[in-house]
């Protein structure tokens, strides 16, 4: 066992160093916002790769065969919890079983050519080539889900760049002259040139991935400073926001807006309490999201108002959509008010017009809300006449 550290290994020291640094960078954020649980992983990743790389170059243990074994099953890890944190951040992951496999089959064949027969050459093949494999995969498994933002894009690139390195690089590294005997594969310039070139691609993703989860926190702050707490859908800033950005791309085209106000609202509260009324506006905008596209904005812009932002749809499928919405809510019963009442809402919807300002657009749909509420209540109006439909009386809350 070395009792003294030499200065050569202090050097290469570096490499556990940055990695470990990379390692708090991630729990770091992942203390700030505790929902990016990716963070996690890829925390660990760069840990077991510090620690991988620390057992090579400090030779702890001694006896090469089992500090192949170890520091193999650090460097295995890393990149398994490396791929798992990539994918869990898309939304997606590898199977338990197929991770348990990969580290078998990788360690088997690390532990059969260091202790059955002695093989460094096959040794780096296989954790190298196993790393590249899963890398490039992971990357390709994420290119579905990088849903166009830049630092996606890079990330992506980054991990199918590195992934491919993987199959060039180690072949190239092995036309050094190999250590003979049994002298610590940790101290030979063979091992030091493939740490270095895997470190200077090691600290790229990791910047990246730092760089990633950055954008991860600006993010869902931003998205805390837009929604609306009781309800999670938008409020109105952001509603306006969004519809600006939707108004400005006419790729989009044509935009209809639904705006809607529940009926007789004040009424559910004065009978039931507030605490009812905030289930029944729960309850209105968990139908609202239900329906909603990822390109559709849905928010509270009032006590009881929401709009619905349709992008691609014209007046006959806005309208469709408004009845559907309008008669779920019809027909739905709530635990805090007597269940022979009806809750309903009222609707407006608008196209939109070249030119026109949001906030012109939005008084236009809420002009025909409130054409529905001197109808009657509990229906749709359209900018086209004769679309109103009357319902049959109900017993209004
Ligand atoms: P109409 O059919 O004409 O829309 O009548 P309404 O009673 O729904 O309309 P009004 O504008 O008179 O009442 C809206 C009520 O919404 C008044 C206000 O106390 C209530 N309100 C506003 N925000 C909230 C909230 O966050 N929670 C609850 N429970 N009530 C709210
Ligand atoms: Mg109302
Ligand atoms: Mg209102």
């Amino acid at each position: 066992m070395p009792t003294q550290i030499t200065p050569n290994q202090l050097v290469q020291l570096i490499i556990p160093g940055i990695t470990s640094v990379f390692s708090l960078g991630f729990t770091c954020a992942w203390i700030y916002d505790r929902r990016l649980r990716y963070l996690r992983f890829l925390a660990a990743s760069f840990v077991a790769f510090a620690l991988g790389s620390a057992v090579q170059i400090c030779h702890l243990p001694d006896e090469w065969r089992l500090n192949a074994l170890i520091s193999a099953t650090f460097y295995m890890s890393s990149i398994q919890l490396l791929a798992e944190g990539v994918l869990r951040r898309a939304g997606l992951h590898l199977r338990p079983a197929t991770h348990a496999l990969m580290f078998a089959l990788a360690l088997g064949g690390i532990y059969y050519f260091s202790f059955e027969t002695s093989n460094l050459l096959v040794r780096v093949y296989i954790l190298n080539f196993g790393a590249g494999a899963l890398m490039m995969l992971t990357g390709l498994r994420f290119r579905k889900h990088c849903n166009g933002r830049a630092v996606n894009r890079v990330l992506l690139w980054v991990l199918l760049v590195f992934g491919a390195s993987f199959f060039v690089r180690t072949p190239l590294t092995t036309l050094q002259p190999l250590p003979h005997g049994t002298a610590p594969f940790g101290q030979t310039i063979f091992w030091v040139m493939l740490q270095l070139s895997l470190a200077l691609m090691g600290a790229v993703l990791g910047l990246v991935l730092l760089a990633a989860a950055m954008s991860d926190v600006i993010d869902r702050l931003t998205l805390e400073h837009d929604l609306d707490p009781l309800t999670e859908t938008f409020n109105r800033r952001a509603f306006e926001r969004l519809a600006r950005r939707r108004v400005a791309d006419k790729k989009s085209y044509p935009l209809a807006l639904i705006a809607f106000d529940i009926d007789n609202f004040k009424s559910i509260n004065d009978r039931y309490g507030h605490a009812a009324g905030d289930a029944v506006l729960r309850r209105f905008a968990a139908i609202l999201l239900a329906a909603v596209r990822e390109s559709d904005v849905v928010a509270r812009i009032g006590g009881e108002e929401f709009v619905f932002l349709l992008q691609g749809v014209d007046d006959r499928i806005a309208y469709q959509i408004a009845e559907r919405l309008r008669t779920v809510l019809e027909s739905s019963r709530f635990d805090q008010i007597a269940s022979t009442l009806c809750v309903t809402t009222s609707a407006g919807i608008a196209r939109y017009r070249a030119g026109e300002e949001v906030e012109q657009w939005l008084a236009r749909a809420d002009h025909l809300l409130y054409a529905a509420k001197r109808a009657g209540r509990n229906r749709v109006v359209t900018e086209a006449s004769g679309q109103t439909r009357d319902f049959p009386e109900l017993e209004i809350v």
